[in-house]
């Protein structure tokens, strides 16, 4: 059996860069990680610095991390779905991919964005757009389109809807597809018949342009089009259901990125200060469902 190809959500600062993601990921025992290359929520990004870039690289090769597998997350301020946002949207996708390549990072995942009132087919249009000015024959990174929770005007919350958008781009070969298991399981898709959502995924898009992971428990149930995630084992979906997409056989050379939240003080305590990856790697390692993941994190980090 294959290496398990397991990280997580990290940070990516001014001053330390890839080299600083690298090391946090270190610190958790994951071997691939994905981070945004600025703050998720603006557009505000800084210079990349070969140097760090190269000592980071070097740190990676020694410690079992494949550049391959590493993701980069564009920030969801980007909304290529609505017609108002088009030139501001292609500029920034344009020098996000630039930023990426100067990494050597080949995963960036984007979300379709929302079509406001414009309804799914304008929204189509639109990202079709955005993606056919971004993508051209010599672009070396693929650009994965999330599954969305269906949250207010979500595009993207179906496979047939993600099919369409890739079908609309010319140099197609550069888009795939970043499945996330809470807004599946939001979305009306049952992780607890993972299998038949692959068979369908592979009916509707293919298996093959499976690029990304995400794996999330959610907060809410089947079909709810909430989207808040949840810590593995605690939330709707469930440790045994997550673990059957983790270790599913199709997806071994897919990485596998958490993006759970971090853990406060107390069970409702507002501030969420310890990031809980390094406890939620270790049982998808075991395997087993650790029953007092909250309380480990918690005295591990305090
Ligand atoms: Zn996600």
């Amino acid at each position: 059996m294959k290496e398990l190809i397991i990280g997580n959500h990290v940070s990516f600062k001014k001053d330390t860069q890839l080299l600083g993601s690298v090391n946090e990921e270190l610190s958790y025992g994951g071997n691939t990680f994905m981070f945004y290359t600025g703050a998720p929520q603006n557009t505000a990004r800084c210079e990349i610095n070969d140097i760090i870039t190269e000592e980071a690289i070097n740190l990676m090769k020694q410690s079992g991390i494949d550049l391959e597998n590493v993701v980069v997350h564009a920030p969801y301020i980007i909304n290529p779905a609505n017609t108002a946002n088009l030139e501001f949207s292609t500029n920034f996708l344009k020098q996000e991919i630039d930023r990426v390549e100067k990494l050597g990072v080949k995963r960036l995942v984007l979300h379709p964005g929302s079509h406001v009132n414009l309804g799914v087919d304008v929204a189509i249009k639109n990202i079709i757009f955005v993606l056919n000015e971004c993508i051209t024959p010599s672009t070396k990174v693929d650009i994965c389109l999330e599954t969305m929770a269906g949250k207010g005007s979500e595009v993207g919350r179906t496979f047939e809807e993600l099919k369409e958008i890739i079908d609309g781009v010319k140099y197609n070969d550069k888009v795939k597809v970043c499945l996330d298991t809470c807004h599946l399981n939001d979305a009306g898709y049952d992780i607890a018949n993972f299998d038949k959502i692959l068979d369908e995924f592979d009916k509707v898009i293919g298996i093959d342009k499976i690029g990304c992971v995400h794996i999330n428990d959610s907060k809410n149930t089947l079909g709810s089009h909430k989207d808040r995630h949840e810590n593995i084992g605690i939330g709707t979906i469930g440790f045994d259901n997550l673990l059957n997409v983790i270790y599913n056989k199709r997806l071994e050379d897919v990485p596998k990125i958490l993006e759970t939240p971090y853990v406060g003080e107390t069970d409702d305590s507002k501030e969420k200060n310890y990031p809980p990856y390094k406890f939620e790697i270790e049982m998808i390692r075991d395997k087993k469902f650790n029953e007092h993941l909250l309380e480990d994190i918690r005295s591990f980090y305090k």
